[in-house]
């Protein structure tokens, strides 16, 4: 598979990995990994967010509209064991 983003502007690269969000193909250069936190809402307390993130992998069109949701911080401070 060929990195879609390469593709629009002419190039072909191998593509090391899909875009969690929109599935196109990226290769190394324009895939992004970034951390997502695990976390449990709970209705009348405060979310559980656990300590291990999970990986997730996005292309930079996804990653940037994705990033627009996250106004409020992460509160790593309310991890519970
Ligand atoms: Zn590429
Ligand atoms: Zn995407």
């Amino acid at each position: 598979m060929e990195c879609y983003q390469c593709l629009q502007s002419g190039n072909t690269r191998e593509a090391v990995g899909l875009c969690h969000h929109c599935s196109a193909a990226l290769c190394a250069d324009h895939i992004c990994a970034v951390e997502e936190p695990l976390m449990v809402k709970h209705l009348m307390a405060p979310s559980t967010v656990f300590p291990k993130k999970a990986r997730l992998m996005l292309c930079a069109t996804c990653k940037a509209a994705l990033e627009q949701f996250q106004s409020e911080p992460a509160t790593e401070a309310e991890v519970c064991r």
